[in-house]
């Protein structure tokens, strides 16, 4: 009999090879289409999985995203089917923490202008004005939403004696203790931090948590950094502040309409822009493959997926 997951991307192969084997004792085959036969997606964050999707494959079991992020899933309308939701924590979090500090130190030191600058011929003789940044050691770093990936972010600033502020629902005492961080409310964060640094998932309450009265809140010449999700951001309110000074430059990996950036932010100078790459490390992406697979799997076999979202989903089916 065997199963049917719909895979709308292609995958690595070298992948661990008891998951090759367990997928192929399962029967599994992957298809490009989604059908009525569908068992299991695996997907990416391009996948929109909604309730008229979900409803195209009644016999579907389980929902593997292929990343921590789940805002591409309405998680409601799978629950409402008894259909599991998967994500991959974890195996991400230090290659996007990584990548946020690569953004907090090419936006405060101008990196991307240095390397537009020279490439385009402007550099003629060593000059004391070109290119002057923001001190990164010592200032203080300030940590919007402190679970897995704000952690790691805090805990690198110790190397550049950085106080850490952080806001999140919950005190994180070993995090405070690791990373000498002080928790702190919105406002705090906001006016005290010289970076912030964005890590909380998006959803209704964090869409647009960070717009024109929260600019104006931050200190004078500070940065903003995003590696979470772009519409966390206002962006016509990040181009207004970014074009009047108020915030000294921007580092971001994120955007609210992906693949498109803001055209304003295109025009700026003082802001770093990639695309969507937090956690884009060849073993990265291969243990986030593996960690989804496996999530899969699991639900396959009738067992409860080890990162389930929606794990009373199951006694629904
Ligand atoms: P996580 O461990 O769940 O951390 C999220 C944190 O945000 C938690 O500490 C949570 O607080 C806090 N939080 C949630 N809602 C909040 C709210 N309304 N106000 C304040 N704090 C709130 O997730 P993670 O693994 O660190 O991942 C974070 C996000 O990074 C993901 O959701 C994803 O969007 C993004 N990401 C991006 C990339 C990339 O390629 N750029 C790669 C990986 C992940 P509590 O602890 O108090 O509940």
């Amino acid at each position: 009999m065997g199963f049917r997951v719909y895979r709308p991307y292609v995958f690595p192969d070298a992948i661990d090879p008891d998951i090759l084997k367990e997928l192929k004792r399962l029967r599994v085959t992957f298809e490009p289409e989604l059908n009525e036969e569908t068992d299991a997606i695996v997907c990416l964050l391009g996948t929109k999985v909604d309730g008229a999707l979900l409803d195209r494959a009644p016999k579907l079991r389980v929902v593997s995203n292929v990343a921590v992020g789940y805002d591409n899933i309405d998680v409601a309308a799978c629950t409402s089917r008894g259909i599991v939701a998967t994500n991959t924590p974890d195996v991400l979090t230090e290659a996007t923490a990584d990548l946020a500090w690569a953004l907090l130190l090419a936006a405060a030191r101008r990196v991307p202008e240095g390397d537009r600058f020279v490439r385009a011929g402007k550099w003629k003789r060593w000059d004391w004005t070109t290119l002057r940044g923001a001190d990164v050691f010592g200032r203080t770093l300030g940590i919007l939403g402190a679970g897995r990936i704000g952690q790691a972010t805090g805990h690198r600033a110790l190397g550049f004696s950085m106080p850490v502020l952080y806001t999140s629902r919950e005190r994180k005492l070993l995090f405070e203790h690791t990373s000498m961080a002080r928790r702190v409310d919105f406002k705090t964060l906001l006016r005290e931090s010289d970076f912030l640094s964005i890590h909380v998932p998006l959803s209704k309450e964090t869409r647009h948590l960070i717009g024109a009265r929260e600019f104006a809140m931050m200190k004078p010449g500070a940065i903003l950094i995003n590696t979470s999700r772009g519409p966390i951001v206002d962006e016509a309110a990040l181009v207004k502040a970014l074009k009047s000074g108020r915030l000294a430059s921007a580092g971001l990996d994120v955007f609210e309409h992906e693949p498109k950036v803001h055209p304003g932010l295109l025009k700026l100078e003082n802001v770093a822009i990639l695309p969507h790459i937090g956690s884009a490390t060849d073993s990265t992406r291969r243990r986030m493959v593996e960690t989804a697979l496996r999530n899969c799997i699991a639900a396959l076999k009738g067992e409860m997926p080890p990162n389930a979202i929606n794990g009373h989903a199951l006694s629904q089916k």
